[in-house]
């Protein structure tokens, strides 16, 4: 396995697939679930596929794993 990071282009994905990813999020910082985030990055690491972004309610960094059916 791999721990290089290898990137996505997440505005390949549909738009309604980007408006949940963007909206179903949880942020550490907050403890709380889907404030959404700003900046999406996705990309393969670990053999698990992320969206990065930051939280819009602190900024911080927030993280979503997605789930084999999701790509
Ligand atoms: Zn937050």
């Amino acid at each position: 396995m791999s721990d290089e990071r290898t990137e996505f282009d997440f505005t390949q994905r549909s738009a309604e697939e980007q408006a949940s990813l963007l909206q179903h999020t949880w942020c550490d910082n907050c403890q709380q679930a889907d404030l959404g985030m700003t900046d999406p990055q996705e990309y393969e690491q670990f053999g698990l596929r992320f969206v990065e972004g930051r939280c819009k309610a602190c900024g911080e960094a927030v993280f979503t794993e997605l789930s084999d059916d999701e790509f």
